[in-house]
């Protein structure tokens, strides 16, 4: 079974379940795609092949257990998610060396599903940035082209799953993190609800944005492992306890009814305005034509306040990263500066050393709007705008059943060519982030390719708290109406 590490989810645990492969084959399948691609695509900061082996052959002493959702299934995590006896960089090298004693609540639930973890994934440093160039360690590349970035900050984690190294892999999600480099790197993430899936053991960035998903190649796939990871969890206070639903069963109906009839789908009309690249529009067009032609009911729905989204998000999350940054002082993990004369220089020093310069920038900018002066005209101000887009979703969403719109307003640019302007980089969250500030889920799937770049283009479909098992099934269907991308040539 040369090709294992190219099928879907489902079908590598058909395989798994009926002994037709075993853990560790499957586990080796992965290790070899990696040892091949990684030279190409970076997208590991830490592979642990014995670690990963050992597990799997444990895994088969005991045989296949049905009863485990990914039994034998070989993934990769953000590299911002906690793993015990792992290395966990948060792709900064204030962490350099940390290895936590703890499992993430999410990679708990993986490994108790019968999960087998390669590795971890490169990521923009503490997940702040659009393309993974901000890792303190290495740039990622687009499995599309190399030359490319793969989208960020998760980019490590949609290049592994592109490039068929793992069937999934987790991600985080503040301002647009999974979405973006799926779209990217033309495959499917699930940022859901905040609260649908515990923070316990994400390296905080905006705590009141941050959300772990996953990243798959298909919306069946994800389904799966949003199956294994959604539920409440104590440690996380605001974790919530809704209930769950069939995520699997919804992605399976949708993609077996291969309809859209009576379905709403509302376009927010500010996202299809200027600035949305001439052959985005054009595969979100024929997206939109497709799922017209499948039966969906077409709404025209405004977001007013979306011009404020990408100042109100970065008042926001930069207030929340300096605070939770302060945290790392060079004292209880990670790397300290040497050779120091006293306490101070040893903050001083170890953060100076340690924070790469977009965190820097973040943590001055978000200690600058938290300060008393200025607290009022830029935090409090933020914070209202937020409830006010947070009303203007609910609002739209009274009129449709999802928002379907563009994720991204370009295909993935090459390396190197935004990374000296911030400001034309935090332009590319544009589509993304004010789901995050509603605190409502979002799932994007590639529509197609451009026709200028040949790189792929994603949408995504917007919903109510909690609505995961709708736009599972809306997007099942649009998936099965939508032509196939492809995989990337080469790979
Ligand atoms: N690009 C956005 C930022 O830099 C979002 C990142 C994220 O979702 N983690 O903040």
């Amino acid at each position: 079974m040369t090709d294992f590490c190219t099928l879907s989810l489902g079908d590598a645990l058909d395989a798994l379940y009926t002994r037709r492969m075993t853990a560790e084959q499957a586990t080796q399948a992965c290790l070899d795609r990696i040892a091949a691609t990684e030279p190409v695509v970076d997208a590991l900061l830490h592979v642990d092949a014995e670690k990963a082996l050992a597990h799997a052959r444990a895994l088969d002493a005991q045989g296949p257990d049905t009863s485990k959702p990914l039994w034998g299934i070989p993934v990769t995590v953000k590299d911002a998610l906690s793993t015990e006896g792992m290395p966990t960089t948060a792709g900064s090298r204030i962490l350099e060396g940390f290895t936590p004693i703890y499992d993430a609540f999410v990679v708990e639930r993986l490994k108790e599903a019968g999960a087998v973890i390669l590795g971890k994934n490169n990521l923009d440093e503490f997940a702040m940035g659009s393309g993974t160039e901000n890792s303190a360690y290495k740039a990622s590349r687009n499995p599309w082209d190399p030359q490319c970035v793969p989208g960020g900050s998760s980019g490590g984690s949609a290049a592994s799953v592109a490039a068929c190294q793992c069937f999934a892999s987790l991600g985080s999600d503040t301002g647009g993190s999974i979405r973006q480099p799926a779209a990217l790197c033309g495959c499917v993430g699930l940022k859901p609800t905040y609260g649908r899936v515990s923070r316990y053991g994400l390296i905080a960035y905006g705590s009141s944005l941050d959300q772990v998903g996953p990243l798959a190649r298909s919306v069946e796939d994800c389904a799966r492992v949003l199956s294994v990871i959604a539920g409440y969890d104590e440690r996380d206070t605001t974790c919530a306890p809704a209930p769950l639903d069939d995520y699997v069963d919804a992605a399976r109906t949708g993609r077996r009814a291969a309809s859209l009839d009576g379905v709403h789908l509302g376009l927010p009309r500010e996202f299809y305005g200027d600035g949305l690249a001439p052959e985005v529009r054009e595969a979100c067009n024929k997206a939109i034509e497709a799922a017209r032609a499948a039966g969906a009911d077409i709404v025209d729905v405004s977001l007013p306040h979306t011009h404020a989204a990408i100042a109100t998000y970065y008042i926001i999350a930069m207030a929340e990263a300096s605070s939770n940054l302060a945290r790392f002082d060079g004292v209880r993990y990670g790397r300290r500066a040497e050779d120091v004369e006293n306490l101070e220089e040893l903050y001083f020093r170890s953060r100076s050393e340690g924070f790469g310069q977009e965190v820097k920038r973040r943590i001055m900018l978000g200690t600058y709007v938290l300060s008393s002066g200025y607290y009022d005209a830029y935090y409090r101000k933020a914070a209202q705008v937020r409830r006010l887009i947070r009303d203007e979703y609910h609002a739209a969403l009274g009129q449709c059943d999802a928002l379907f719109c563009p994720v991204s307003p370009v295909t993935a640019w090459k390396i190197g060519h935004k990374n000296d302007d911030p400001l034309q980089m935090y332009l590319m969250d544009a589509y993304t982030l004010s789901l995050n500030l509603a605190g409502l889920p979002g799932l994007s799937l590639p529509v197609g390719l451009g026709a200028e770049s040949g790189l792929p283009v994603g949408m995504q479909l917007m919903g109510l708290p909690f609505s995961e098992a709708a736009l599972l099934r809306t997007g099942a269907a649009l998936e099965a109406v939508l032509p196939a991308i492809g995989t990337p040539a080469g790979l």
